[in-house]
């Protein structure tokens, strides 16, 4: 075994045969396919016969189980073979549901691949980390997780978290270093491990180990598979399912036990109906439903690139009150152009030729040499990017001067300082936001020469270009002979600058936001702008999109001057805060919670983590975004644009619909069967539905409608509402008033259908029928209603909105026609045929429910509607 942190960087290079330069990309070819993927072993998933058996795994099932047992010892030879028929399909459905969510939800994960920023035939690209082999060289930056083990060639202020391989999350100190050979791994100096994450600073290294073989793939062969398909919501379903189960278990115990005593009903029968009314009460496909409607959203939010990581955000998204964005990049494009340019006492137009113009070359030259963007401008951050056109009107090479002029050290950018310098022989350059930089300034360029700064002159420049919305760099230098050292500190960056000018850029909103952000005021959610940019050029902007607050923007600085309390009465009226730090975020997240908002927080950097992992939906972003700001978030935008937290919202409201739909729709259901079932043992009526033909209309229909609610399209209407109260129960007063009503309608309507014709003297097998048949058309029917919330179902749009509606109705009549027609059929269930006019009162009876419901609707919307004016 290799001793990589003893060894030199040349030594381990060597050894590896590679160099600082990269690998060829035909040697990285070769290598992947001799190495495989850098990836840990997925958890084995359990063969199909083990998660079979875990289906059988429920209370409800074991009773059945037992059912089927006893059928079986009395001798009710069909009973028990049906009951143990829908035992097994009852399985298998949950199997292939199960199975379609889980894939649903991996096809997600991987969008969400590590990359890594790799040098390959002497170039720097981005490639999924996956695709990394031992000799890659890598480079990090804060934020950035290791995508596998590295020994670092080069370090600046590098910081390393390494909680992922030793559970401690204090950053450590790297560098480039060799280490003792038995240096314990927390020791080894020169090392970055895969799998923990960069804090500060920025390194390459090679790679030195990949997939299984590294530190990480050592403790943990196995990665933890798909995340688990449960959600504060599946809990308290699952729970509600445990204690309906046990308390119908009590009931039926003394329902049937009042049978066998008032109607001597004999035991074998009684004991059937007890088995019938428990399977006729328990919503046995809820959980199931419930989790498919998640994948289903789910995979639906990925394909309007909101991608969900952590499965409860579904439900939070519908309370959202308050979405706080960043600025650059998010709501606007961040595809930057320089606009104009002012150098001493002049503004022009960043393109102007220059004409031997001193004053324009030198603020051109410290631009392309403070700037860490490739020379051919494919790498690098935008604004740099953009930088590096001034170098044409100034007619420079951007290579041969940063040749000539060879970087000696830098202090990197970050969002707390604001500003970030690099060293050239005999001189230091700066570049930042204006105010810093002008801070550390005394003198300014004239010519060939420094003379006194007009600080005034210069605000009032500064005011212009922000007025009008642009972002503002300003450059300076300090001529000083100098041996500077790798890494520079911000003290020794000095305050006797001599300003060379300012450059403002154009960053126009993206397209789709102003529409967005209209549409989240409709939905009740207020927007805030948290941008690390100029007070002036955030207002600009947010003007633009319409969301100013009442309040004027409120600085960073401003910001740390005011106490907790005093934050807590200002954040609700203000809507822009400029010149922000990612700590000032946690701060304002903190103080909008207090005033009880649900809060969906954007953020890229690394110290973005505790804000995004504080706020209530913590939202990264999938192409800028740092891997640490990724791992603390719920939600990534796969485009990085605002305009996606609104149609997540959206859909995520959407979800939490259709599971209140299915649960709207299935109680009632359930509740008419028991009942059903209940008042005949109760009342020692002959039984209008036998336990065999329960136990088909459960499983006909848990298979085919309650399933249609989980494609149901997310309604336009739902960006009308207010948020939803975050402590609201999913069984509102108006859900409960509904599931009792239907319920008691239903079953009276199944009661008058077989009273009805037994009394035409017709035999009980065409009275059930008639019973069984009225309680599915009724379903179907009902279904119609639930599929839209509170809006009409009635309409040619929402009648045809769900193909997958249609389909299923037509699988469940086909199904009902075998029920009633075909012979085996009749004799297993004790069902006979039906002529046109027994289906013609069928549907004569439940078309008033369908009526019923959209005037139940009606009324709520206008009562809905008084209450607004
Ligand atoms: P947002 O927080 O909305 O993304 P932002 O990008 O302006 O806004 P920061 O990245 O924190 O926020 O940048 C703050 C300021 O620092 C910018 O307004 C700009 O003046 C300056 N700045 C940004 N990038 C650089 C850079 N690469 N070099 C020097 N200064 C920079």
């Amino acid at each position: 075994m290799t001793n990589w942190h003893a060894l030199s960087k040349d030594e381990a290079l060597e050894k590896l045969d590679s160099s600082s330069e990269g690998l060829e990309e035909s040697t990285a070819e070769k290598r992947h396919e001799e190495q495989g993927p850098n990836k840990l072993p997925e958890s084995a998933r359990r063969p199909w016969w083990q998660r079979l058996l875990a289906q059988f795994h429920n209370v409800l099932i074991y009773v059945l189980i037992a059912a089927a047992i006893l059928a079986a010892a009395l001798e009710k030879w069909v009973d028990a073979g049906v009951i143990g028929a829908v035992v097994i399909i009852n399985a298998l459905i949950g199997l292939v549901q199960e199975g379609k969510a889980e894939k649903a939800m991996e096809a997600i994960s991987q969008m969400l691949a590590l990359k890594a920023k790799v040098r390959r035939d002497g170039r720097w690209q981005e490639i999924e980390a996956a695709k990394l082999v031992c000799g890659d060289i890598v480079r990090l930056r804060a934020g950035d997780q290791a995508p596998a083990d590295l020994r670092v060639l080069k370090a600046r202020g590098l910081q390393v978290d390494q909680a992922a391989l030793t559970g401690e999350s204090v950053p450590v100190d790297r560098s480039s270093e060799a280490v003792d050979e038995d240096a314990a791994l927390a020791d080894r100096k020169g090392m970055v491990y895969s799998g923990t994450l960069v804090t500060a600073g920025e390194a390459e290294g090679v790679v030195i180990a990949i997939g299984s073989d590294t530190e990480l793939g050592k403790i943990s062969t196995m990665l933890e598979g798909v995340e688990k398909l449960t959600t504060p919501l599946v809990r308290q379903i699952n729970r509600f399912g445990h204690i309906l189960t046990a308390a119908l278990l009590a009931f039926t115990a003394a329902i049937v036990g009042l049978a066998l005593v008032i109607h001597d009903m004999p035991p074998a029968e009684g004991f059937l109906a007890g088995v019938a009314l428990i399977v006729a009460a328990i919503p046995e496909g809820l959980p199931a439903i419930i989790t498919i409607t998640l994948a289903v959203g789910v995979r639906r939010m990925a394909d309007r690139k909101a991608i969900i990581r952590l499965l409860p955000a579904v439900e939070t998204l519908g309370s959202v009150t308050t979405i706080c964005s960043d600025k650059t990049g998010t709501l606007t494009r961040n595809v930057l152009k320089a606009s104009r340019i002012v150098i001493g006492d002049e503004a022009r137009d960043a393109d102007q030729s220059v004409e031997d113009n001193p004053g324009v070359v030198a603020l051109a030259e410290a631009a392309i040499l403070c700037n860490d963007a490739d020379a051919d401008g494919e790498e690098g951050d935008p604004i740099e990017k953009a930088l590096l056109a001034l170098a044409e009107p100034a007619d420079i090479d951007i290579e041969q001067l940063r040749e000539d002029h060879p970087r000696r050290g830098a202090l990197p950018f970050s969002s707390e300082q604001k500003f970030m310098a690099t060293a050239h022989d005999g001189r230091l350059i700066v570049k930042g936001a204006p105010e810093t930089v002008l801070e550390r300034c005394t003198a300014q360029r004239s010519g060939q020469d420094c003379q006194d700064l007009d600080s005034d002159w210069w605000d009032q420049e500064l005011d212009k270009l922000t007025a009008d919305g642009l972002r503002v760099l300003a450059l300076a230098e300090w001529q000083e002979d100098k041996d500077w050292d790798d890494s520079i500190e911000p003290e020794e960056v000095g305050d006797e600058l001599c300003l060379l000018g300012l450059v403002a850029f154009e960053d126009p909103p993206r397209d789709q936001v102003p529409a967005a952000i209209k549409a989240c005021h409709r939905a009740g959610i207020t927007v805030k702008m948290i941008t690390g940019d100029h007070a002036a050029t955030a207002s600009a902007i947010a003007r633009k999109l319409g969301i100013k607050g009442d309040e004027d923007t409120l600085t960073g600085p401003e910001l740390e001057k005011l106490e907790d309390d005093e934050l807590i009465k200002r954040v609700g009226a203000t809507n822009v805060y400029a010149r922000t730090s990612p700590e000032h975020k946690l701060r304002l997240v903190k103080a909008l919670q207090a005033n009880d908002a649900v809060i969906a927080m954007t953020g890229d950097g690394a110290n973005d983590a505790p804000a995004l992992k504080r706020a209530d939906i913590g939202v990264a972003m999938g192409i800028k975004g740092t891997e640490a700001s990724r791992q603390a978030a719920e939600m990534v935008l796969a485009d990085d644009n605002f305009a996606t937290i609104a149609s997540g919202i959206e859909e995520g409201r959407g979800i939490y619909d259709n599971i209140r739909k299915a649960i709207l729709f299935i109680l009632p259901t359930n509740a008419a069967e028991a009942l059903v079932i209940a008042t005949a043992v109760l009342a020692g009526m002959t039984l209008p539905i036998t336990p065999v033909q329960i136990l088909w209309v459960n499983m006909a229909t848990a298979v085919t409608l309650a399933l249609a609610l989980a494609f149901e399209p997310t309604e336009g209407e739902v960006m009308d509402r207010a948020p939803r109260p975050s402590d609201q129960g999913l069984i509102t007063r108006f859900v409960a008033v509904r599931i009792l009503w239907v319920g008691l309608v239903l079953t009276g309507l199944t009661f008058f259908v077989f009273q009805w014709s037994l009394s035409g003297q017709s035999d009980e097998a065409l009275a059930r029928t008639m019973a069984v048949n009225l309680l599915v058309v009724g379903e179907i029917v009902y279904l119609f209603n639930c599929r839209r919330w509170l809006s009409p179902s009635l309409t040619l749009e929402a009648l045809l909105a769900n193909r997958w509606a249609w389909v299923l109705v037509g699988v469940l009549v086909l199904m009902q026609a075998g029920f009633t027609y075909l012979p085996a059929a009749q004799l297993i269930f004790e069902t006979t045929a039906l002529g046109l006019g027994h289906w013609l009162l069928i549907l004569a009876l439940v078309t008033p429910l369908l009526v019923l419901v959209e005037l139940e609707k009606w009324a709520y919307r206008r009562r809905q509607s008084r209450a607004a004016d």
